[in-house]
């Protein structure tokens, strides 16, 4: 689960961590009284979505007079902004933090996020701080420390990490208690990501984080009761939504094929083989190991609803799942879709006989095909036969 700045700042804080003094504007009657609470001479308006490369998509201004702050907050304020991290679709603006400008003499990198292959929490950081961090010519820059979650965040690897930045010594001690602290902070809340980019030094010699994302796992979220009061599901699309609601693993994408198949890694090859054959992934979907017929049904319904699909691509392999109950979803899915999608459709495994008389029973719209790549591509041949 996402969190939005102002709430991952509220958290840094708990921490002892330092962030800028800032404010928070939901409402146009707002804007003019928390501006002129600012007391330095700029003020950083900063629209709060959860998504980054806000910086490049102008939704972080250095506001240099009260006005151009008010113009700045009228325009982010009930609008949508798209970054490269959001989907053509954008995310809504419902708030807009206002802080107190910070002059920075230096931009750091620093983040905590989990290493499954390496069974450890990941340390990241790196001295290229800021915007453009994630450029190529800058991933040699980024340091990788793994944490022993048994061991923990000890000295020695804080220490280490001051000299690899070859940061002065007057700054370790700031650096050394914000590694510690921040780490206390990712483990007590279950986080999977904390970033903070950037982490910065400014003029007066102070350390300071001037953003912060915070991703935490849904599947701890019952015993942290203070974190779920912070989800803001605005931030999500309707697909998502309808999906949590229906309990299907669900990612919306940027493209045309909706796919539909059962299991995560079948998934993720399904939406290679689309991109392979030309096409784009409009959504992961994975109604998983265990498809119902209702699971199944849910989840046409989902890719049915979304106006961007162009075309189905239905990939089930019938280990446990029978394929005559994905087929009984499928039908009862499409007995009352007005809507005409291609729709290709390939099952493997248990029942797969039965499951392809049913559904040629019930219409003779729909492809089938043996193999991933073979149903890839059709389907991309299908929509472009449309166009
Ligand atoms: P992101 O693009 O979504 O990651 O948004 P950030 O919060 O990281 O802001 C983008 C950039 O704006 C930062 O990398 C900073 O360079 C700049 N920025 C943010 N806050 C301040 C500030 O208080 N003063 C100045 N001068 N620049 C700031
Ligand atoms: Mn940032």
């Amino acid at each position: 689960m996402l969190i939005h700045e102002y709430q991952a700042k509220q958290k840094l804080q708990e921490y002892n961590i330092p962030v800028p003094k800032s404010h928070l504007i939901t409402r146009d009657e707002e804007i003019i009284h928390v501006l002129r609470k600012i007391e330095t001479p700029v003020a950083v308006i900063k629209a709060q979505v959860h998504a980054g490369g806000r910086g490049k998509a102008g939704g972080v201004v250095v506001a240099e007079s009260l006005l151009d702050g008010i113009t700045a907050v009228r325009r982010l304020l009930g609008s949508k902004l798209v970054t490269n991290q959001t989907g053509a679709e954008g995310k809504p603006i419902n708030a807009v933090l206002v802080e107190e400008g910070v002059n920075i003499d230096q931009e750091f990198y620093l983040a905590f996020t989990i290493n499954r292959s390496s069974q450890c929490i990941s340390l990241l950081v790196s001295t290229a701080g800021g915007m453009n961090i994630e450029s190529k010519e800058h991933a040699s820059s980024i340091h990788q420390y793994d944490v022993d979650p048994q061991i923990g965040m000890r000295d020695f690897v804080a220490i280490r990490v001051c000299q690899d930045l070859m940061l002065p010594r007057q700054d370790w001690p700031a650096w050394i208690s914000t590694l510690q602290n921040l780490y206390r902070c990712f483990t007590e809340n279950d986080a999977l990501l904390i970033e903070i980019n950037p982490f910065i030094r400014s003029k007066e010699g102070k350390w300071i984080a001037l953003d912060a994302k915070m991703d935490f796992d849904d599947n701890a979220l019952f015993r942290h009761e203070d974190l779920i009061m912070l989800a803001d599901d605005r931030q999500q699309t309707e697909s998502e939504l309808l999906a949590a609601h229906y309990d299907l693993s669900y990612v919306s994408l940027d493209g045309t094929i909706g796919c539909l198949v059962n299991g995560a890694g079948l998934a993720m090859a399904t939406m290679d083989a689309i991109k392979e054959a030309g096409g784009e992934p409009a959504n992961f979907l994975d109604v998983g190991g265990s498809a119902t017929t209702i699971s199944v049904a849910n989840g046409l319904d989902i890719l049915y609803h979304d106006s961007r699909v162009e075309g189905v691509f239905i990939n089930v392999f019938g280990g446990i799942v029978r394929c005559d109950i994905v087929a009984e979803g499928i039908i009862r899915a499409l007995q009352k879709q007005n809507k005409d999608l291609p729709i290709v459709i390939r099952l493997e495994g248990n029942m797969k006989e039965e499951a392809i008389e049913a559904l040629k029973a019930f219409s003779s719209n729909m492809d089938f095909v043996d193999d991933l790549d073979s149903g890839a591509m059709l389907i991309v041949q299908r929509i472009n036969e449309r166009k």
